[in-house]
């Protein structure tokens, strides 16, 4: 039996993972001048950009490099990093700065994999599709304040004449392309990432969980077999963070996401239902996200439960969502469901900064982390070497902490799953 709480749980990416590299358990006590806990898109990104400015760092897993959401998310690379809108209270040259963070963050994607070679499966393109009037109204909004912002990429809005030339549904009224956003392999990414992290000097440890973190001018982060010592430390656990750090925990609403991969559809069928490959998402707020894998599955996921309770029946329970969007799949066979968690925020924006001068952290990414954990990689070595004080900025929104205790969380994120499908029904009645 896999043992799930330390190996990459069985899904689509797991069988499909170009190469199983094994990272060693640490087991004695060593310094670095920066340690990052989580292995992940953060964690790993953080480390390649500080390895190349010649910082020796130690990266630690619980588990698996990418056993987190890294590894099992729907591998869409959307641009967009935190809603400026929110920084517009801080002047517009904030705002702006903020919003080029999130426009540039898939090309910054594109680079790692350019510059790394790392074969993931990349395409180009990404079609938000509006259910209703209100979700076509954001998308004309959000295509004006972009191109008056200018970004680099094209967005197209799509009427009703002519969204069946990208999704075969009827759902759909409209939609918008974004061809600066598109899909890709996740797992693959951040095996990759890593590798490359580990050929320029990070050392990598799996199956080393950091149990407790003593403050200080070095900070000494202790594991079950060793320790690290180390000037700097970064917190990349993001929705697996649990006990280690209580203030992180309460900060963000840990929530399920599902996915579930089908048997390969043939071209001609996969063609049927997503012309031109591109990744799809919904805009409710308890959205479907759907792509074809490289093989032509159809990978269908959706936001799931905030009671924090692991998933039941993924599979049964998401093909009902993915037949109400695709009714012609019924005879269609499902190879693969698996469940991860989403660090859910309540302004849903990414939340960094630092907890001391020397222990930073980044999280939150409220369900659209694949590219914007780069730029959080970026950002966060950069704060390290004193180089940009992008963080300073971003920390300027002010977060606001849930009361601990497993009653309260659950129950608050119950209210709160309750509350965002009260407005996609408002919206869709609209
Ligand atoms: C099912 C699902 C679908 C998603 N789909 C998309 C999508 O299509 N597009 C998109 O943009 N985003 C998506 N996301 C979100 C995206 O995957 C995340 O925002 C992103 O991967 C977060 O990366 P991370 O490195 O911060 O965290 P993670 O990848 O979760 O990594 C955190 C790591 O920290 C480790 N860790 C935690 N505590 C400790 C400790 N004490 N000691 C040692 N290690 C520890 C964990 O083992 C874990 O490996 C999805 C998420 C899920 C779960």
């Amino acid at each position: 039996m896999v043992n799930t709480e330390t190996e990459h749980v069985a899904s689509y990416y797991a069988a499909t993972i170009n190469e199983h590299k094994n990272y060693p358990m640490l087991n004695e006590d060593i310094t670095s001048d920066v340690c990052i806990v989580g292995a992940g898109f953060t964690g790993i990104n953080t480390a390649l950009n500080l390895v190349k400015k010649g910082y020796k760092v130690a990266v630690i897993d619980s588990a698996r490099v990418g056993w987190g959401a890294s590894g099992r998310n729907g591998g869409q690379l959307i641009s967009g990093f935190t809603y400026s809108n929110k920084f517009e209270q801080f002047g517009e040259e904030v705002a702006q700065s903020v919003w080029k963070l999130g426009a540039d963050c898939s090309d910054l994607v594109r680079e790692t994999i350019k510059e790394f070679d790392i074969d993931c499966d990349l395409k180009e393109g990404f079609i938000e599709v509006a259910l209703n009037n209100v979700q076509m109204d954001e998308l004309v909004e959000r295509k004006e304040e972009w191109d008056r912002r200018g970004y680099q990429h094209n967005l197209t809005l799509v009427d009703n004449s002519e969204i069946n030339d990208y999704v075969g549904s009827s759902n759909y009224i409209g939609g918008m392309i974004d061809s600066g956003s598109g899909h890709l392999h996740p797992l693959n990414l951040v095996l990759g990432e890593a590798k490359a992290a580990n050929n320029l000097g990070v050392s990598i440890y799996e199956k080393t969980k950091a149990l407790n973190i003593k403050p200080g001018k070095e900070v000494l982060i202790e594991t079950d077999q060793g320790s690290i010592r180390a000037k700097h430390l970064v917190l990349a656990g993001n929705a697996y963070i649990g006990k280690l750090n209580p203030k992180l925990r309460r900060m963000i609403m840990p929530s399920n996401s599902c996915i579930i991969a089908t048997e390969p559809l043939g071209d001609e069928r996969a063609k049927e239902i997503i012309a031109k490959d591109m990744a799809v998402c919904d805009l409710n707020t308890i959205l479907d996200y759907y792509r074809l894998s490289s093989d032509k599955r159809l990978l269908f996921g959706g936001r799931y439960n905030f009671s924090g309770n692991e998933p039941k029946n993924i599979d049964q329970n998401l093909r009902k969502r993915m037949l109400n969007v695709f009714p012609d799949l019924d005879d269609v066979r499902i190879d693969y469901a698996w469940a991860g968690n989403v660090a859910v925020t309540v302004h849903r924006i990414p939340q960094l900064g630092r907890l001391t001068d020397n222990i930073f952290y980044s999280q939150g990414y409220s369900g659209h982390g694949v590219a914007p954990t780069h730029m959080a990689g970026k950002i966060i070595a950069n704060a390290i070497s004193n180089e940009w004080d992008m963080i300073e900025t971003l920390s300027k929104i002010k977060h606001i902490q849930l009361p601990g205790g497993k009653w309260f969380s659950s129950t608050a994120m119950s209210l709160g799953l309750l509350y965002y499908r009260l407005q996609d029904f408002i919206a869709s009645k609209s």
